[in-house]
């Protein structure tokens, strides 16, 4: 019989990680996709699933059209135009559709705020078109005749989540990220003297990496505290309800309601400031279902099969906090809300900024550095 054989001694695989990102959701497999698309093999941590955090309760509108108009529309216009150039051939399956976007208006006075919106967002290339009753109407047949008009913008859309954030993962993997689940990071530190390090101390032991990725959404703030460095994010809950499938009665997404691929229409738009409980509740589900057959009656006849919440991490000045943290080398950061939206984009600059260090687009206004000084 042959001899046992003794296995080599092995390296231990976590002494000297390239980029160890922290948080799985959207923004972490975003960012781990495009790095494995230039050659760079991240490993993702979570302490939970992919989709266990914010990710995993949300509608998915690809939204540029009432976006802030200027830098933030820009941002929102750029992305959008990722989904349907880059990512959505790149990676089938992620359900984008462009439908075009409705954000609805209910009185006459309305119409005026919508002129003025789509005269803003034009020098950025945001088209915007103010249709009135009948033209809402038209197209929308489905929609009361409550609703006075809409803003209509070719520019917006919607993803499938749960597919977006799975094929990231799967295509990410396939090219060399390394994927470490439910296991959560409870210490952070920063060695500073010889070659830079950050030592992530977690549930299961202790990891180290060169550059470190803080994308754990609105768990970010925490998990940043102890470097000395402060995440200005607090949650905006919002709540949603899922009808039973229906054949297709909407061809557009709207500002408050989607119909998915498989015939589900999501609709819901609360925003409540209610710290961390994200628990669904009375108050705010009957008001997003009597806003729901006000503006869509046949919903009405329709069974509801889920109502879910989910906590968005909203940025203090609501615009995405992303880039390198001014002061510690190595340390990047990437939150925000509308992280479908914002998707590609993201991925990309981020990316770009690990490998090259520089952006092919500015991003100097989403540094962290813009809330110092408070
Ligand atoms: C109701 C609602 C509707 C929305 N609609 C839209 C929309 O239409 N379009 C749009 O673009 N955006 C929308 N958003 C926002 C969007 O969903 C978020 O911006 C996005 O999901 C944020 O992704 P993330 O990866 O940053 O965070 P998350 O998905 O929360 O991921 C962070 C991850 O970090 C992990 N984590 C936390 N702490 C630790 C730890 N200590 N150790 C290890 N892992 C940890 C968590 O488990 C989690 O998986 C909506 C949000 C809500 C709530």
């Amino acid at each position: 019989m042959a001899e046992p054989t003794v296995p080599a001694p092995q390296a231990d695989p976590n002494a000297d990680l390239d980029v160890l990102i922290l948080g799985g959701g959207v923004v972490g497999n975003t960012i781990a996709f495009h790095l494995t698309e230039r050659g760079v093999r991240p490993t993702v941590i979570d302490r939970g699933f992919p989709l266990s955090g914010t990710s995993g309760s949300t509608q998915a509108w690809i939204w540029v059209h009432t976006k802030t108009p200027g830098f933030y529309g820009e941002l929102s216009l750029a992305s959008a135009d990722l989904y349907r150039d880059t990512l959505a051939p790149r990676l089938p399956g992620i359900e984008y559709t462009r439908t075009g976007g409705l954000s609805l208006l209910f009185s006459r006075d309305e119409l005026a705020r919508a002129e003025r919106l789509r005269d803003a967002q034009r020098p950025y290339g945001i088209d915007i078109e103010v249709v009135g009753r009948e033209g809402v109407r038209r197209l929308e047949p489905h929609l009361s005749p409550e609703v006075a008009g809409a803003t209509f913008s070719p520019h917006d859309g919607n993803v499938n989540p749960f597919q977006l954030v799975r094929r990231l993962l799967a295509a990410a993997q396939a090219q060399g990220a390394a994927y470490r689940f439910y296991e959560r990071v409870v210490s952070l530190r920063e060695r500073r003297g010889g070659e830079r390090r950050f030592e992530v101390r977690t549930d299961r032991g202790l990891l180290r990496a060169r550059r470190l990725v803080l994308a754990a959404g609105l768990w970010t703030p925490e998990l940043a505290a102890p470097l000395g460095v402060e995440i200005p994010v607090r949650p905006v809950r919002g709540q949603i309800l899922v009808s039973e499938p229906l054949p297709p009665v909407l061809g557009h997404t709207l500002n408050f309601m989607r119909q998915m691929a498989n015939g589900e229409i999501l609709f819901g738009y609360s925003q409540e400031e209610a710290g961390r409980d994200r628990r669904s509740t009375w108050d705010v589900l009957s008001a997003t279902a009597g806003l729901g057959i006000r503006v869509l009656p046949l919903l009405r006849g329709v069974r509801l099969v889920r109502a879910f919440s989910g906590l968005r991490p909203m940025p203090r000045d609501g615009l995405p906090i992303v880039g390198e943290v001014p002061g510690h080398p190595g340390l990047f950061v990437a939150v925000m809300h509308s992280g479908y939206t914002l998707a590609p984009l993201i991925g990309t600059v981020m990316a770009e900024l690990l490998v090259q260090g520089h952006t092919s687009i500015p991003i100097e206004g989403l540094s962290l550095a813009r809330f110092e000084g408070g």
